[in-house]
C-alpha cells in the first residue's frame, strides 16, 4: 500500500474531534438527493443513494453528535453573526424530488430534525424531467434490452447523429456526455429508444407537487431554490444567471411567502463570478443565502460549502457511514489548507 494511503487509513481512525479542532467551522452543511428502496431508473445510472433505514442511521448519528440547526439560524448567523450552538450542521436536500415528502418528511418529523428542501422549480408538479435523469433512463433503457436492440441502436445512431457509434461499453459515458443545457439530443435519443419521458412523469411522478411543497413549508422545513430546470449555470450569460435565480426564487416565495429565499447551485458553482453573485442579491434582496458543494472547503463567503452524504458506501444496518465521510471532508480541507501553506513557503 503506498504511503499516502496508509497516512490517510490512519488519519481516519482518529476521532472527528481532532479535526473539528484543526480546521474550525462554526457549521457544516450536508447535502443529499434521495432515499429509497426502489432502483428508480431516473436516478439509477447518476449516483447511489440510502435506504430509508440507512438514511435514519444517519439521522440518530447526527442527533449525537451534531446540533442540527434551521435556515433562520443559519441566515441570522450570516447575516447578523446570531451566535450558533456548538457543531452545528444544515441538513439539506436538492432536486424537489418526491421522496422528500413521502419518505424523508416523516423520518425527518419523527426525529425532529430541520431540513432545508431545494426545489427545481420548472419540474414542481412533474411539468418536465432534468436533463441527466432523461440520461439515466436511456442508460436503463440500453442495458436492459435485448442484444438485437442494441444492435439496432448502433446502426441507427450513425444515421440519426452522424458521429461514430460509441462502443458498447462506452454507451454510459457517450449519453452522460449529451446532457448539457441544451436537451435536444438526449430529447431525440429519447425518442429513439421509444422512452415516453411525460408518460414516465405521469406514472412515476419523480418530483414534488406545489401542494407537497407548501405542506413541508407548514411542517417547518425551510424551501430553496435550486435553479428553474437544472442547468448548468456557469454556462449561462450573466443576465440569464439572474433572471435563473431570481425566477426560481421567486417561484419558492409565491408557494410559500417566506420572505428569504435560498439558492442552491445545480451540478457546482465553479466558473461563476461571486461578485456578480451578490449583486443579484443586492438587487433582489429576497434571494437568501447561497448555496454550493465542495465538502467543507470554503472559497468566499458568497456561497456555502456542503458536502453529499448520498453514497451508502461503508454503510451496514445500524451504523451510518457519516463519520468516515464527515472525517474525509475534513481530511480534504486540512490537505488543501497544507497545501496552501506549502506554496506560501515556497514564494
Ligand atoms: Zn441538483
Amino acid at each position: 500500500m503506498k504511503l499516502k494511503h496508509r497516512l490517510r487509513n490512519a488519519a481516519l481512525l482518529l476521532p472527528t474531534g481532532i479535526y473539528q479542532r484543526v480546521i474550525r467551522r462554526d457549521f457544516i452543511g450536508l447535502y443529499y438527493h434521495v432515499v429509497s428502496d426502489a432502483p428508480l431508473p431516473h436516478l439509477k445510472h447518476l449516483y447511489a443513494f440510502k435506504s430509508p433505514a440507512a438514511f435514519e442511521d444517519d439521522l440518530r448519528y447526527l442527533k449525537a453528535h451534531f446540533n442540527c440547526i434551521t435556515y433562520a439560524q443559519l441566515e441570522s448567523y450570516q447575516t447578523h453573526g446570531t451566535k450558533l450552538p456548538p457543531k452545528a450542521l444544515l441538513l439539506t436536500f436538492d432536486d424537489g424530488l418526491s421522496q422528500c415528502f413521502s419518505t424523508v418528511r416523516p423520518l425527518l418529523l419523527r426525529h425532529q430534525i430541520p431540513c432545508v428542501f431545494f426545489v427545481t422549480t420548472d419540474f414542481l408538479d412533474n411539468r418536465g424531467l432534468a436533463v441527466d435523469m432523461k440520461a439515466s433512463l436511456c442508460i436503463e433503457k440500453y442495458f436492459s434490452a435485448e442484444d438485437e436492440f442494441r444492435q439496432s441502436f448502433s446502426q441507427a445512431y450513425a444515421l440519426e447523429f452522424g458521429k461514430d457509434y460509441p462502443a458498447p461499453d462506452a454507451v454510459k459515458d457517450w449519453i452522460k456526455n449529451l446532457v448539457g443545457n441544451n436537451p435536444v439530443e438526449l430529447d431525440a435519443l429519447c425518442e429513439w429508444m421509444g422512452i415516453d419521458v411525460q408518460a414516465y412523469l405521469a406514472r412515476e411522478k419523480p418530483y414534488l407537487s406545489s401542494e407537497q411543497v407548501m405542506q413541508l413549508h407548514a411542517d417547518g422545513f425551510a424551501i430553496g431554490a435550486h435553479s428553474l430546470r437544472h442547468e448548468r449555470l456557469s454556462e449561462l450569460t450573466p443576465q440569464e444567471l439572474e433572471n435563473n435565480i431570481v425566477q426560481s426564487c421567486q417561484v419558492v416565495q409565491d408557494l410559500t411567502g417566506a420572505a428569504n429565499i435560498p439558492f442552491a447551485f445545480p451540478f457546482s458553482a465553479e466558473g461563476i463570478s461571486r461578485t456578480l453573485l451578490q449583486e443579484i442579491r443586492a438587487n433582489h434582496p429576497f434571494v437568501g443565502l447561497y448555496f454550493g458543494g465542495n465538502g467543507i472547503v470554503t472559497d468566499s463567503e458568497t456561497i456555502i460549502p456542503r458536502f453529499c452524504g448520498d453514497s451508502p458506501n461503508g454503510s451496514s444496518p445500524g451504523r451510518s457511514n457519516l463519520e468516515v465521510r464527515i472525517a474525509n471532508v475534513y481530511l480534504e480541507a486540512l490537505s488543501l489548507k497544507l497545501f496552501k501553506l506549502a506554496a506560501q513557503q515556497r514564494r
